[in-house]
């Protein structure tokens, strides 16, 4: 498994620098990318009994840092597919994956219901 970009926080030398995604290495693993990892890690996983108005301020920070970061659609699938339970990730928070996943197994059902209703009709 993908250490999270923003657990392991080194703080680099360099200012975060946006890498278009036609430049970069296609078999470097996305998280080299990552600009959280020069942010902290305490913006992008809640600490214990965070009152309400200090968690939404928190993730809002944390999704600027994201939609300036040039591997969130990496980074939010790979948070997908885990699932990883905690933090924000691609700009999505946990609630807001959860939902992205339930939709997703939502629009799942329905599609092998019409693949099921298609060989139905075919054999019928
Ligand atoms: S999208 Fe956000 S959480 Fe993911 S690597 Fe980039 S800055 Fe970090």
């Amino acid at each position: 498994m993908l250490q999270p970009p923003h657990s392991s926080l080194q703080v680099a030398a360099v200012p975060a620098q946006r890498v278009p995604v036609r430049d970069r290495d296609q078999d470097a693993p996305w998280h080299t990318e990552a600009v959280c990892r020069r942010d902290e890690a305490g913006l992008f996983f809640a600490p214990s009994k965070e009152p309400t108005a200090a968690r939404l301020s928190r993730e809002e920070a944390a999704k600027r840092v994201c939609a300036r970061c040039p591997v969130m659609v990496e980074c939010r699938e790979h948070a997908l597919l885990q699932p990883e339970p905690y933090g924000v990730w691609g700009g999505l928070t946990a609630a807001e994956r959860r939902v992205v996943l339930a939709r997703r197994r939502r629009r799942d059902v329905e599609l092998k219901k019409a693949a099921g209703a298609g060989r139905i009709a075919q054999a019928g």
